[in-house]
């Protein structure tokens, strides 16, 4: 059966490992026969649908070290355990990471965002996932645990394919490492979904730094038009240089619509999604533009 019912049927031995050591001991324990389960909002569904079976659930409620939002000079730190709804209402992701805010403040409903974390929403890997393009055009990496092991991996090397990363079964993303330079900066994200609080049918990221009227770096990324989530280099290096008016935003927003590669799927039809990328592509890349002014 392979309907979303209310019913999980399957039986799983469950842990609530107190610390991160406790939970990395039980990885290296039980490997493939587990999974960690975070808020749960990706994962039961699967498990519902009996699309994963796994026989141990190591649940990371209890470790309160993986839920925090540090700040430092020019970066950020957060916990993958952190909620959704503790980094859409801190004041320093509102105020400087705005791409990222905004795509939090997009997702699903306060419910979900209370209980869904930003480590599972990177590690559930879909192509739809609202925070990977802002946390890629941020030039993010992840900290990765396993027993014993600690290694850090740049954001652009996790995803794999459709909720396939490079984490191998014993391991588990413990951080978010964000770092950007210095104002004038902008960021802004964008999304389009069937209804409100839905997953992405497309959604797009742009960080911009300017030095007077001229772009001196820009980063783009889109989501659910590749595989993975996807940054458009051929796009980015068109607008870096280039004083930031109209006609260059408008060739710029074109060419991210050449470079998108998506399919037709439930939420919406490959055409529909190429048409409206250089749409979005063009709104966002203004916002930024605006916001790196101070004037949005
Ligand atoms: C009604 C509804 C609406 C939604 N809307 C959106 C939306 O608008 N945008 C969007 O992007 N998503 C959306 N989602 C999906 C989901 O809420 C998010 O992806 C959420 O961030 C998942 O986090 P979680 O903590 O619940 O992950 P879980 O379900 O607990 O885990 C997801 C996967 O990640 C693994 N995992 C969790 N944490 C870690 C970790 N630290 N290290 C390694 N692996 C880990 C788990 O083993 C599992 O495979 C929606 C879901 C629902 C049910």
């Amino acid at each position: 059966m392979n309907t979303n019912t209310k019913i999980l049927p399957l039986e799983f031995e469950y842990y609530e490992p107190e610390n991160l050591d406790e939970a990395l001991e039980l990885l290296s324990r039980f490997k493939e026969r587990a999974r960690i389960i975070a808020g749960g909002t990706d994962l039961l569904v699967k498990m519902k649908r009996e699309l994963l079976k796994p026989e141990v659930l190591i649940s990371l409620s209890r470790i309160s070290n993986l839920k925090y939002i540090d700040e430092g000079e020019g970066s950020l730190r957060i916990g993958a355990g952190t909620p959704l709804s503790e980094i859409e209402n801190n004041p320093t992701v509102e105020r400087s990471y705005s791409a990222l805010f905004e795509a939090v403040r997009s997702m699903a409903a306060p419910a979900i965002r209370n209980m869904g974390t930003i480590g599972g929403n990177l590690a559930n890997a879909s192509p739809a996932c609202d925070t990977a393009p802002p946390l890629l055009v941020y030039g993010s990496s992840l900290k990765i645990k396993s027993k014993g092991n600690e290694r850090v991996v740049p954001l652009e090397e996790f995803f794999l394919g459709p909720g396939i990363t490079v984490l191998s079964p014993e391991e588990l993303i413990a951080e978010i490492q964000i770092s950007q330079s210095e104002p004038p900066k902008g960021s802004a994200f964008l999304k389009l979904g069937r209804v409100s609080a839905d997953i992405a049918k497309i959604n797009v990221a742009v960080y911009l730094k300017r030095e007077g009227k001229r772009c001196s770096c820009c980063r783009i990324a889109f989501g659910s038009v590749a595989p993975t989530p996807l940054r458009i280099y051929q796009a980015e290096k068109m607008a870096e240089g280039e004083i930031f008016e109209e006609q260059v935003i408008k060739k710029v927003a074109l060419e991210c619509q050449k470079q998108i590669k998506p399919i037709d799927d439930v939420r919406s039809s490959k055409d529909y999604r190429v048409w409206v990328s250089a749409i979005l592509a063009e709104e966002a890349l203004k916002a930024a533009w605006l916001r790196s002014e101070g004037s949005l």
